[in-house]
C-alpha cells in the first residue's frame, strides 16, 4: 500500500483535495480532527496533560482549560513542546492504526492529511508527500473569506508557519491550487490514476 502524506499551509486547499481523494475512493486520515479529540474530556491525552502541567489546567467539569493552556504555552516554550509531544504521539498512534486497517482492507493507497507533516518530520513515515500550494495573495484572500479573520491576523499566522518554499523540496508532487478548483481536481485525478497504475499496472 502506498502511503501519501497530504500537506500545505493555511487555507491552501488541503481539505478540498482530501475531499476529492475520498470521492475517488481513497481512505483519508484527518490529523486535525484527531488532534482536536486527543485532549477531550476523559481522554488519556488529557490525563497526560494534567500530569504534566497540574490539575489547575482543567476546568471544574474536567475538560481542558484551553484559554489557560494557550496562555501557558504562549509564555513557556518547554510547555509548548510538552503539549505538542503529547498530542503528536496520540495522532501518530491513531494514524498507524488507520494505516493498518487500510492495509488489511487491501486499499492500494491511503492518505494522511497532516497540516504539520513536515514540521513534525513525518515525511519520513510516508511514501509520497503531496503538497497543496497556493499563491500567497490568494491564500490570504481565501483564509479571510473563509473565517472572517482580519488581513493582518492571517499574515501573522502565515508568517509563523513553515513557508511553502521551505516545504517544496520535500514534495514528490505539488498541486498548484492558485487557479480554478477544476484545474486542481484534474491534477489530483491524474496523480491518483498514476498511483493506481503503479499498483495495478494499468
Ligand atoms: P486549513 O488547513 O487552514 O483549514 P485547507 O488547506 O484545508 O485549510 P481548504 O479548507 O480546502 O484549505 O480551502 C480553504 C478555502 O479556500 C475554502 O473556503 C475553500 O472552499 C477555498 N478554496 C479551495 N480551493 C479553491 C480554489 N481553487 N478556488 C477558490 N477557492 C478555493
Amino acid at each position: 500500500m502506498i502511503v501519501i502524506g497530504l500537506t500545505g499551509g493555511i487555507a491552501s486547499g488541503k481539505s478540498t483535495v482530501a475531499e476529492e481523494l475520498r470521492r475517488l475512493g481513497l481512505p483519508v486520515f484527518d490529523a486535525d480532527e484527531v488532534s482536536r479529540k486527543a485532549v477531550e474530556k476523559g481522554s488519556a491525552g488529557l490525563r497526560q496533560v494534567a500530569e504534566a502541567f497540574g490539575s489547575q489546567y482543567l476546568t471544574a467539569d474536567g475538560s481542558l482549560d484551553r484559554a489557560k493552556v494557550a496562555n501557558l504555552i504562549f509564555h513557556d516554550r518547554q510547555a509548548r513542546k510538552t503539549l505538542e509531544s503529547i498530542i503528536h504521539k496520540i495522532v501518530w498512534q491513531q494514524a498507524e492504526q488507520f494505516l493498518q486497517q487500510c492495509s488489511e482492507r487491501n486499499f492500494p493507497a491511503a492518505v494522511l492529511d497532516v497540516p504539520l507533516l513536515i514540521e513534525c518530520g513525518w515525511q519520513n513515515n510516508v511514501d509520497r508527500v503531496w503538497l497543496v500550494a497556493v499563491d500567497v495573495q490568494e491564500q490570504i484572500k481565501r483564509a479571510m473569506k473563509r473565517s472572517g479573520m482580519a488581513e493582518d491576523d492571517v499574515k501573522q499566522r502565515i508568517a509563523a508557519q513553515m513557508s511553502l518554499e521551505a516545504k517544496k523540496p520535500y514534495a514528490h508532487m505539488i498541486f498548484d491550487n492558485s487557479g480554478e478548483l477544476q484545474q486542481t481536481l484534474e491534477q489530483v485525478q491524474q496523480e491518483v490514476d498514476k498511483i493506481l497504475g503503479e499498483k495495478f499496472g494499468r
